[in-house]
């Protein structure tokens, strides 16, 4: 199937063909008639599935149809993160590139001025950030009144985040009447109580199934000491000669702090995250798909809908709290089709949160230890206080242990040791060739 079976205009499809794409994503196939055609939408499609074209390029279309520009907002896209809302704004720039509308990108973060002197030139597509759009209708430099389309891109992300409140006081200044496109990885009560209130029939699109991770990433992890996580990972560099890798941290302070690790080794490094400038977050993503950071190290919120073509390496430095956090991470590879590869370090405190990512995924990971890097804790046992017995001569066991010594193992673990109910556990001990 080709996009121009799609029934795209000869304009766009000229831009779609300088993209270079060969021909449509699963999502760009069934979004883009029904889009056309006029309905509302509510999509399951994560990051890296070509999301962004599949409602981008209708809309395009939409507005261009209808001729005459208004040079008064008609359609406004709204999207969670400064980052995620300027790449949306390329897009709109690049598919659009032969139309006459014109588009900005509106976010906190930067000052309000040139924002506003954009707005009164005229703006026919308007991207934003929920909190800055409502600081300007506040101020009246917005009107949105003239909107025909809504587009509310990784709305998950946006009730995550808290901005409901704002997203519902913005739907307050849209015309009734307007053509809504709902896009979410994931698909959750209160956000199925939140479209149900925004979407008007609306015809559901699902590309990959709901919180699954893309088939075509290839998923481990690694056990180790949290102690040992930064020297793992140095090491892991070194060794895969890895030369782009983004890599996950839980906080903005654990980030900066690898990344002046990573930095030390002699890995060029950057942190990207909400406490940095828009402008060293924007710098840092500039060097990191140019090739002259190695390691991005970022945060989930700062990483959302970060589009780096083809990202060959996620490192889950630390697990994230919530297991769907996972799935967005390792939407960053394997984009469009394309292999990846997604690498957790997982401790024995995360024992817990890999279980719960397990189980959201319906799947099991392989816990392989890497040479040299075996953890010296067993998982914990089922009582605390036979714990101060057993750690320390189980760990003392599998220092002593060598790699190929498994027989003596099956002696060793007392009947209620964590490692003998731990299925991960038993295969944790490096007797397989790792790796
Ligand atoms: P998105 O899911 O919108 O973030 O897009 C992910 C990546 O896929 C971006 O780098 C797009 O440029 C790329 N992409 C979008 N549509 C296609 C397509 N039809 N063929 C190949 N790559 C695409």
């Amino acid at each position: 199937m080709s996009f121009a079976s799609l029934g795209l205009r000869a304009d766009l499809l000229r831009a779609v063909t300088t993209q270079r794409y060969a021909q449509p994503t699963p999502i760009q196939k069934q979004a883009i008639p029904v889009i056309l055609a006029g309905h509302d939408v509510l999509a399951g499609a994560q990051t890296g599935t070509g999301k962004t074209a599949a409602f981008v390029l209708p809309l395009l279309q939409l507005l261009a149809d209808k001729g005459h520009p208004q040079r008064q907002p008609r359609a406004l896209i709204l999207a969670p993160t400064r980052e995620l809302a300027a790449q949306i704004g390329e897009r709109v720039h690049a598919y659009g590139i032969h139309l006459s509308l014109r588009s900005t990108v509106i976010f906190g973060g930067v000052g309000i001025q040139p924002q506003v002197n954009q707005l009164r030139r005229g703006v026919d597509v308007l991207i934003a950030t929920p909190g800055r759009l409502l600081d300007h209708a506040g101020q009246r430099t917005v009107d949105l009144s003239r909107i025909e389309l809504l587009v509310l891109d990784e709305a998950d992300r946006m009730l995550d985040m808290g901005f409901i409140h704002d997203v519902r006081r913005i739907l307050t200044l849209l015309p009734k009447r307007r053509q809504n496109l709902l896009f979410s990885a994931t698909y959750s009560e209160e956000m199925r109580q939140f479209s149900d209130s925004v979407l008007h029939q609306p015809q559901l699109i699902e590309v990959a199934r709901r919180n699954t991770a893309a088939e075509t990433v290839i998923q481990t992890a690694y056990p180790v000491d949290k102690a040992r996580k930064r020297e793992l990972l140095t090491y892991l560099f070194q060794r895969e000669d890895w030369q782009q890798v983004l890599v996950f941290t839980r906080t903005k302070a654990g980030a900066n702090r690898l990344a002046e690790h990573l930095a030390q080794a002699g890995i060029a490094a950057a942190a990207i995250h909400g406490n940095k400038s828009q402008a060293a977050r924007t710098r840092a993503l500039d060097e990191f798909k140019r090739g002259m950071v190695r390691a991005l190290v970022a945060t989930d919120i700062a990483a959302r809908g970060l589009d780096i073509a083809q990202l060959p390496q996620v490192v889950n430095f630390e697990l994230p709290n919530v297991a769907e956090d996972y799935v967005h991470r390792i939407g960053r590879t394997g984009r469009a089709g394309a292999g990846g590869l997604a690498l957790s370090l997982v401790s024995h405190d995360e024992m817990v949160l890999l279980k719960s990512i397990q189980r959201l995924l319906g799947r099991q990971f392989a816990l392989k230890p890497v040479v040299g890097f075996e953890p010296a804790l067993t998982p914990p046992p089922l009582e605390a206080d036979a714990s101060e017995r057993r750690r320390p001569q189980a760990a003392k066991a599998g220092a002593g242990r060598g790699h190929s010594h498994a027989p003596p193992r099956a002696a060793t673990p007392p009947p209620r040791s964590g490692g003998a109910r731990r299925g991960g556990g038993q295969r944790s001990r490096p007797t397989l060739k790792p790796n």
